[in-house]
């Protein structure tokens, strides 16, 4: 039986995250989130337009991903995911589809093979790229790195790369990664997602998709998991403010001014969120947070169509030259028994969308399903929805690493958790997991020095 306590505020992935871990210690979490359901950023809901269940937005990951995928299989839920074991996704450009797939070869040299079959570059961009993967390999990041303080596309360019091998390779791969466009993204964070997704195993690039509504994925699943380990759960609760006393944390006082106590507080809320709860009369905090407040947003668009028949035979596809991005096949994803199909169009980095009416994307996004898939112009849309996340994703702009905080703060008892905090990964779930194990771990080295 645990016997100390920690409140989290905040359900999404990286309070849930830092529930399951500080159980894994022998610490009682208490999750305080404030809306009815759990999940934050990655939620599935009943859409009023379509009467569909749908998620906010198409989440995948990638091999790489251990400790989300270490976290999916703690509070049970392997089974809704899916993964494929090597890099393997069809690009399609011009009605030309051309897959990027690495062969059964050992280390490095199986992501690499798959530039040899890749048809939307010609032989010479597939050696620039290869001199750009030389280089990115040559790099080192540092700390005070000269690579955080210019673009990504800078960089490349200034290595041997242009508008052939960014286009059709690197943008590729960055936009939807980064949620953002290749010009707006630092050196830093595209050297090291390349590292990490080409330049390591054979594994780390592989595809990973969950096979069910992402509340029962991420929410429920560690729900049942918090709940019968001795944690609490309570939804619909706003915190409002960390409460200390002489000095301490104690706990937090809720906007109905509840005190729900706990030897220590984990804020797991998105950094503007954060910078409300902290006191602004603590000495010696105000600058070690305030940093927090530079991190800006990039919003996702997702457009979900439903035919009435089939209208491509893929999982999931990406595009050149054409706004649809990549296109996902939920009916056969989520293996749905139905002679038609759902397709979800995710645009990243959409702030080309994001104010366009329903009725304007209808006519933009099923007309180029029409000019990119030769069924859709027979199949007819029974239904169509759009979900607009205008604040998705922190963005990896040059110099943004510095406003991202370490999950041990100067106030004593008092931890940060959630994407955008300081776990060398980008805005996603892996981030959201690996911010909620470091602050459980903190948590539980500082109150074992402290006994
Ligand atoms: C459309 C979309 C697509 C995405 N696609 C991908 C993808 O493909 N792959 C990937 O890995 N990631 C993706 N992401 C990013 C991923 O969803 C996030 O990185 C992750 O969910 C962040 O989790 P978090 O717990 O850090 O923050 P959040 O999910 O924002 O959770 C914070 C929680 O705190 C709660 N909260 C805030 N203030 C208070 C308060 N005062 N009191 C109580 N509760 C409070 C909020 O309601 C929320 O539930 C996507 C995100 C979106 C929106």
């Amino acid at each position: 039986m645990a016997t100390r306590t920690v409140v989290i505020v905040g359900g999404g992935i990286a309070g849930l995250a830092t529930a399951v871990r500080l159980i894994q210690l022998g610490i009682k979490p208490i999750v305080l989130e404030k809306r009815p359901f759990l999940g934050g950023r990655a939620f599935s809901f009943v859409d009023k337009d379509s009467g569909e269940e749908i998620d906010n937005g198409q989440h995948v990951f990638v091999g790489a991903c251990d400790h989300f995928q270490r976290y999916i299989r703690d509070i049970g839920a392997s089974h809704q995911i899916r993964i494929e074991s090597r890099l393997n996704f069809p690009v399609l450009k011009h009605g030309t589809t051309s897959r990027l797939r690495a062969k059964n070869l050992p280390g490095k040299l199986a992501n690499l093979s798959a530039l040899l079959g890749y048809r939307h570059v010609g032989v010479l961009a597939k050696l620039r790229i290869l001199w750009g993967l030389l280089w990115i390999s040559l790099a080192r990041l540092k700390f005070d790195s000269p690579h955080d303080r210019v673009s990504f596309d800078d960089w490349l360019r200034d290595h041997w790369q242009n508008d052939e091998t960014i286009n059709n390779f690197w943008n590729l791969i960055i936009l939807p990664s980064l949620n953002d466009h290749i010009t707006a993204v630092s050196a830093y964070t595209g050297i090291e997602l390349f590292k990490v997704a080409l330049l390591g195993s054979p594994v780390n690039p592989g595809l990973g998709i969950p096979l069910a509504g992402l509340s029962s994925l991420v929410g429920e699943s560690a729900r049942r998991y918090i709940e019968s380990n001795g944690g609490e759960i309570r939804t619909g609760i706003h915190v409002e403010s960390v409460n200390i006393e002489s000095g301490r944390i104690t706990g937090v006082k809720t906007s109905t001014v509840e005190m729900v106590e706990g030897e220590a507080v984990v804020s797991a809320v998105p950094a503007a969120d954060m910078t409300h709860l902290v006191p602004v009369s603590l000495e010696g905090s105000d600058d070690f947070f305030t940093a927090a407040e530079d991190i800006r947003t990039a919003p996702i668009v997702a457009i979900h169509i439903w035919y009435d028949r089939p209208v491509m035979t893929e999982p999931f596809v990406a595009t050149l030259d054409s706004p649809l991005q990549w296109i996902f096949n939920d009916t056969d994803l989520k293996s749905k028994r139905d002679s038609g199909q759902h397709v979800i169009i995710s645009l990243s980095g959409a702030w080309e969308w994001q104010d366009r009416s329903k009725e304007e994307l209808r006519q933009i996004f099923t007309e180029e399903m029409r000019k990119t898939f030769p069924q859709a112009k027979e199949a007819a849309v029974k239904k169509f929805t759009v979900v607009k996340m205008l604040e998705a994703t922190f963005r990896v702009t040059p110099g943004s690493r510095n406003s991202r905080l370490s999950q041990r703060t100067p106030l004593p008892g008092f931890y940060l958790a959630g994407d955008w905090t300081d776990t060398g990964w980008p805005s996603t779930m892996e981030s959201a997991v690996r911010s909620g194990n470091l602050a459980a771990e903190f948590i539980a080295e500082d109150i074992d020095t402290r006994r």
